[in-house]
Protein backbone atom coordinates (compact mmCIF):
# COMPACT_ATOMS: atom_id res chain seq x y z
CA UNK A 1 0.00 0.00 0.00
CA UNK A 2 2.63 2.63 1.11
CA UNK A 3 4.91 1.55 -1.94
CA UNK A 4 1.11 2.28 -4.33
CA UNK A 5 1.07 5.48 -2.75
CA UNK A 6 4.67 6.33 -3.33
CA UNK A 7 4.49 5.57 -7.01
CA UNK A 8 1.09 7.68 -7.08
CA UNK A 9 2.74 10.64 -5.86
CA UNK A 10 5.12 10.53 -8.40
CA UNK A 11 2.60 10.47 -10.96
CA UNK A 12 0.38 13.53 -9.56
CA UNK A 13 1.42 17.27 -8.98
CA UNK A 14 -0.44 17.59 -5.26
CA UNK A 15 -1.38 21.27 -4.24
CA UNK A 16 -3.89 20.48 -1.72
CA UNK A 17 -7.14 22.65 -1.17
CA UNK A 18 -5.68 25.98 -1.55
CA UNK A 19 -2.77 25.69 -4.21
CA UNK A 20 -1.64 29.63 -3.54
CA UNK A 21 -1.31 28.70 -0.10
CA UNK A 22 2.19 26.68 -0.98
CA UNK A 23 4.72 28.21 -0.81
CA UNK A 24 7.51 25.77 0.58
CA UNK A 25 11.60 25.46 -0.89
CA UNK A 26 10.89 21.92 -0.50
CA UNK A 27 8.09 21.71 -2.44
CA UNK A 28 9.91 21.11 -5.72
CA UNK A 29 10.78 17.58 -4.72
CA UNK A 30 7.34 16.49 -5.17
CA UNK A 31 6.40 19.34 -8.26
CA UNK A 32 9.23 17.71 -10.69
CA UNK A 33 7.06 14.39 -10.99
CA UNK A 34 7.96 12.01 -13.52
CA UNK A 35 5.32 13.29 -15.85
CA UNK A 36 6.31 16.77 -16.09
CA UNK A 37 10.00 15.50 -16.04
CA UNK A 38 9.48 13.97 -19.28
CA UNK A 39 7.69 16.89 -20.46
CA UNK A 40 10.41 19.39 -19.68
CA UNK A 41 12.33 18.83 -22.47
CA UNK A 42 9.31 19.86 -24.93
CA UNK A 43 8.54 23.19 -22.72
CA UNK A 44 12.45 24.67 -22.94
CA UNK A 45 12.81 23.73 -26.22
CA UNK A 46 16.60 22.51 -26.33
CA UNK A 47 17.41 23.44 -30.32
CA UNK A 48 15.15 26.84 -29.60
CA UNK A 49 17.07 27.84 -26.97
CA UNK A 50 20.23 26.57 -27.98
CA UNK A 51 19.83 29.03 -30.98
CA UNK A 52 18.77 31.77 -28.24
CA UNK A 53 21.26 31.40 -26.26
CA UNK A 54 24.40 31.05 -28.43
CA UNK A 55 27.55 31.23 -27.03
CA UNK A 56 26.72 33.31 -23.99
CA UNK A 57 27.47 30.92 -21.01
CA UNK A 58 30.02 29.56 -23.03
CA UNK A 59 32.07 32.80 -24.04
CA UNK A 60 31.31 34.32 -20.05
CA UNK A 61 32.69 31.06 -18.91
CA UNK A 62 35.97 30.80 -21.24
CA UNK A 63 36.54 34.60 -20.59
CA UNK A 64 36.62 34.13 -16.34
CA UNK A 65 38.97 31.21 -17.24
CA UNK A 66 36.90 29.08 -15.84
CA UNK A 67 37.64 24.83 -16.34
CA UNK A 68 35.74 23.19 -13.82
CA UNK A 69 31.90 23.92 -13.45
CA UNK A 70 29.26 22.78 -11.04
CA UNK A 71 26.05 23.01 -12.34
CA UNK A 72 23.72 23.27 -9.05
CA UNK A 73 20.18 23.02 -11.25
CA UNK A 74 20.82 20.40 -14.00
CA UNK A 75 17.18 19.77 -14.70
CA UNK A 76 17.02 17.59 -17.73
CA UNK A 77 20.58 18.37 -18.47
CA UNK A 78 20.81 21.03 -21.03
CA UNK A 79 23.52 23.11 -19.43
CA UNK A 80 25.33 20.64 -18.43
CA UNK A 81 25.42 18.69 -21.53
CA UNK A 82 26.23 22.10 -23.50
CA UNK A 83 29.53 22.72 -21.48
CA UNK A 84 30.46 19.39 -21.18
CA UNK A 85 30.63 19.28 -25.64
CA UNK A 86 32.48 22.66 -25.13
CA UNK A 87 35.16 20.89 -23.46
CA UNK A 88 34.52 22.08 -19.71
CA UNK A 89 34.82 19.89 -16.91
CA UNK A 90 31.34 19.60 -15.31
CA UNK A 91 29.81 18.06 -12.25
CA UNK A 92 25.80 17.96 -12.70
CA UNK A 93 24.01 18.17 -9.33
CA UNK A 94 20.52 18.96 -8.29
CA UNK A 95 17.81 17.99 -5.61
CA UNK A 96 15.61 16.35 -8.08
CA UNK A 97 16.58 12.62 -8.43
CA UNK A 98 14.01 12.31 -11.23
CA UNK A 99 15.46 15.53 -13.44
CA UNK A 100 19.01 14.05 -12.78
CA UNK A 101 17.57 10.33 -14.13
CA UNK A 102 16.34 12.29 -17.01
CA UNK A 103 19.74 14.48 -17.88
CA UNK A 104 21.68 10.71 -16.98
CA UNK A 105 19.55 9.65 -20.15
CA UNK A 106 19.93 12.73 -22.10
CA UNK A 107 23.64 12.63 -21.67
CA UNK A 108 23.97 8.93 -22.93
CA UNK A 109 21.86 10.40 -26.01
CA UNK A 110 24.64 12.55 -26.71
CA UNK A 111 27.34 10.53 -25.95
CA UNK A 112 28.28 11.92 -22.55
CA UNK A 113 28.71 10.31 -19.24
CA UNK A 114 27.36 13.22 -16.72
CA UNK A 115 28.82 13.06 -13.37
CA UNK A 116 25.80 13.74 -11.70
CA UNK A 117 24.70 14.43 -7.59
CA UNK A 118 22.02 14.58 -6.22
CA UNK A 119 21.77 17.14 -3.51
CA UNK A 120 19.32 20.03 -2.07
CA UNK A 121 20.89 23.45 -2.67
CA UNK A 122 20.31 24.28 1.02
CA UNK A 123 23.13 21.80 2.14
CA UNK A 124 25.27 21.43 -1.00
CA UNK A 125 28.61 21.29 0.53
CA UNK A 126 28.23 18.21 2.21
CA UNK A 127 27.62 16.53 -1.03
CA UNK A 128 29.69 18.27 -3.56
CA UNK A 129 33.10 18.24 -2.48
CA UNK A 130 35.83 20.59 -4.48
CA UNK A 131 36.19 24.15 -5.69
CA UNK A 132 35.18 25.10 -8.96
CA UNK A 133 35.70 27.97 -11.00
CA UNK A 134 32.14 28.66 -11.65
CA UNK A 135 29.03 27.50 -10.07
CA UNK A 136 25.87 27.81 -12.83
CA UNK A 137 22.34 28.18 -11.49
CA UNK A 138 20.29 28.60 -14.59
CA UNK A 139 16.49 28.44 -15.60
CA UNK A 140 14.98 30.45 -13.47
CA UNK A 141 15.74 27.80 -10.78
CA UNK A 142 16.31 30.22 -7.49
CA UNK A 143 13.43 31.26 -7.65
CA UNK A 144 11.94 28.13 -5.68
CA UNK A 145 13.38 29.07 -2.96
CA UNK A 146 10.85 30.99 -0.91
CA UNK A 147 12.33 31.58 2.75
CA UNK A 148 15.06 34.78 3.18
CA UNK A 149 17.05 32.21 5.03
CA UNK A 150 16.77 29.80 2.41
CA UNK A 151 17.59 32.40 -0.29
CA UNK A 152 20.45 33.36 2.15
CA UNK A 153 21.83 29.86 2.90
CA UNK A 154 21.76 28.51 -0.74
CA UNK A 155 24.15 31.45 -2.11
CA UNK A 156 26.36 30.62 0.78
CA UNK A 157 26.71 27.51 -0.08
CA UNK A 158 27.53 28.34 -4.48
CA UNK A 159 30.13 31.18 -2.35
CA UNK A 160 31.79 27.92 -0.30
CA UNK A 161 31.86 25.59 -3.46
CA UNK A 162 33.66 28.04 -5.40
CA UNK A 163 37.66 28.74 -5.36
CA UNK A 164 38.74 32.35 -4.26
CA UNK A 165 37.92 33.90 -7.68
CA UNK A 166 35.25 32.19 -8.82
CA UNK A 167 32.13 33.17 -10.46
CA UNK A 168 28.70 32.53 -9.86
CA UNK A 169 26.36 32.57 -13.11
CA UNK A 170 22.61 32.83 -11.68
CA UNK A 171 19.34 34.03 -13.90
CA UNK A 172 16.16 34.83 -13.14
CA UNK A 173 12.58 35.73 -14.50
CA UNK A 174 11.91 39.36 -14.91
CA UNK A 175 9.78 39.04 -12.17
CA UNK A 176 9.57 43.06 -11.27
CA UNK A 177 7.68 43.51 -14.86
CA UNK A 178 5.09 40.76 -13.70
CA UNK A 179 4.58 42.36 -10.61
CA UNK A 180 4.71 45.86 -11.56
CA UNK A 181 2.80 45.42 -14.91
CA UNK A 182 1.56 42.16 -15.56
CA UNK A 183 2.60 39.09 -17.40
CA UNK A 184 4.21 38.95 -21.30
CA UNK A 185 6.81 37.12 -23.03
CA UNK A 186 9.07 37.49 -26.09
CA UNK A 187 9.06 33.20 -25.70
CA UNK A 188 12.60 33.29 -27.31
CA UNK A 189 15.19 32.00 -25.18
CA UNK A 190 14.15 30.17 -22.09
CA UNK A 191 10.82 28.36 -22.87
CA UNK A 192 10.78 28.14 -26.47
CA UNK A 193 9.13 24.73 -27.24
CA UNK A 194 6.24 24.84 -29.44
CA UNK A 195 2.40 24.37 -28.35
CA UNK A 196 3.40 24.23 -24.61
CA UNK A 197 1.43 27.33 -22.63
CA UNK A 198 3.02 28.56 -19.49
CA UNK A 199 1.44 31.56 -17.81
CA UNK A 200 1.29 32.56 -14.66
CA UNK A 201 -2.23 31.83 -13.13
CA UNK A 202 -2.08 33.34 -9.66
CA UNK A 203 0.43 36.37 -8.83
CA UNK A 204 1.43 38.17 -5.74
CA UNK A 205 4.56 39.91 -3.72
CA UNK A 206 4.92 36.30 -2.56
CA UNK A 207 3.85 33.76 -5.34
CA UNK A 208 3.93 33.02 -8.89
CA UNK A 209 2.04 29.98 -9.80
CA UNK A 210 2.69 28.89 -13.00
CA UNK A 211 0.43 26.48 -15.06
CA UNK A 212 1.97 24.79 -18.22
CA UNK A 213 -0.25 23.29 -20.64
CA UNK A 214 1.03 20.29 -23.29
CA UNK A 215 -0.34 19.49 -26.25
CA UNK A 216 -1.71 16.56 -25.08
CA UNK A 217 -3.86 19.12 -22.75
CA UNK A 218 -1.54 17.30 -19.61
CA UNK A 219 -1.45 20.57 -17.19
CA UNK A 220 1.58 21.13 -14.46
CA UNK A 221 1.82 23.76 -11.96
CA UNK A 222 5.34 25.27 -10.62
CA UNK A 223 4.75 27.57 -7.34
CA UNK A 224 7.91 29.98 -7.06
CA UNK A 225 8.93 32.68 -5.23
CA UNK A 226 8.70 35.94 -7.62
CA UNK A 227 12.15 37.66 -6.62
CA UNK A 228 12.81 40.93 -7.48
CA UNK A 229 16.26 41.52 -9.39
CA UNK A 230 17.29 43.98 -6.98
CA UNK A 231 16.46 41.86 -4.34
CA UNK A 232 18.86 38.67 -5.33
CA UNK A 233 21.88 41.44 -6.47
CA UNK A 234 21.62 42.64 -2.86
CA UNK A 235 21.75 38.88 -1.47
CA UNK A 236 24.77 38.30 -3.82
CA UNK A 237 26.36 41.14 -2.34
CA UNK A 238 25.36 40.58 1.16
CA UNK A 239 26.96 36.75 1.12
CA UNK A 240 30.13 37.96 0.05
CA UNK A 241 30.28 38.31 -3.83
CA UNK A 242 32.33 41.29 -4.96
CA UNK A 243 31.22 42.93 -8.52
CA UNK A 244 27.91 41.52 -10.09
CA UNK A 245 27.61 42.18 -14.13
CA UNK A 246 23.96 41.73 -15.51
CA UNK A 247 22.34 41.38 -18.23
CA UNK A 248 19.24 41.23 -19.91
CA UNK A 249 17.89 38.70 -22.37
CA UNK A 250 21.99 38.43 -23.22
CA UNK A 251 22.39 41.40 -23.84
CA UNK A 252 24.81 44.46 -21.74
CA UNK A 253 22.54 47.13 -22.40
CA UNK A 254 19.33 46.74 -21.76
CA UNK A 255 15.40 48.60 -20.26
CA UNK A 256 14.50 46.89 -17.38
CA UNK A 257 10.94 46.26 -18.66
CA UNK A 258 12.19 44.69 -21.36
CA UNK A 259 14.03 41.10 -20.66
CA UNK A 260 11.74 38.29 -20.25
CA UNK A 261 14.95 36.97 -18.10
CA UNK A 262 18.53 38.57 -16.48
CA UNK A 263 21.24 36.47 -16.10
CA UNK A 264 24.02 37.77 -13.27
CA UNK A 265 27.41 36.90 -13.00
CA UNK A 266 28.67 37.13 -9.76
CA UNK A 267 32.37 37.28 -8.98
CA UNK A 268 33.83 36.18 -5.60
CA UNK A 269 37.14 38.39 -6.22
N1 LIG B 1 18.45 24.41 -15.24
C1 LIG B 1 17.41 23.57 -15.84
C2 LIG B 1 16.86 24.24 -17.08
O1 LIG B 1 17.17 25.42 -17.31
O2 LIG B 1 16.16 23.59 -17.85
C3 LIG B 1 16.31 23.23 -14.85
C4 LIG B 1 15.50 24.38 -14.35
S1 LIG B 1 14.13 23.92 -13.32
C5 LIG B 1 13.15 25.38 -13.42
C6 LIG B 1 14.70 24.09 -11.66
C7 LIG B 1 15.61 22.96 -11.17
O3 LIG B 1 16.11 23.32 -9.88
C8 LIG B 1 14.89 21.64 -11.02
O4 LIG B 1 15.62 20.61 -11.64
C9 LIG B 1 14.80 21.43 -9.50
O5 LIG B 1 14.85 20.08 -9.10
C10 LIG B 1 16.01 22.21 -9.00
N2 LIG B 1 15.84 22.72 -7.62
C11 LIG B 1 14.87 23.54 -7.17
N3 LIG B 1 15.04 23.80 -5.87
C12 LIG B 1 16.16 23.12 -5.48
C13 LIG B 1 16.86 22.98 -4.24
N4 LIG B 1 16.44 23.58 -3.12
N5 LIG B 1 17.96 22.21 -4.22
C14 LIG B 1 18.39 21.57 -5.34
N6 LIG B 1 17.77 21.65 -6.54
C15 LIG B 1 16.66 22.42 -6.61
Amino acid sequence: MQQQLQWQDNLVQDYGDDPISVRDTSKYQTEYIQGFVEKWDSLIGWQTRAEGEGDFFIQALREKGVKRVLDVATGTGFHSIRLLQAGFDVVSADGSPEMLAKAFENGRRHDLILHTVQSDWRWLNRAVHGEFDAVICLGNSFTHLFTERDRRKTLAEFYAALKHDGVLVIDQRNYDMILDQGFKTKHTYYYCGDNVKAEPEHVDEGLARFRYEFPDQSVYYLNMFPIRQSHLCRLMTEVGFQQIQSYGDFQETYRHEEPDFFIHIAEKS
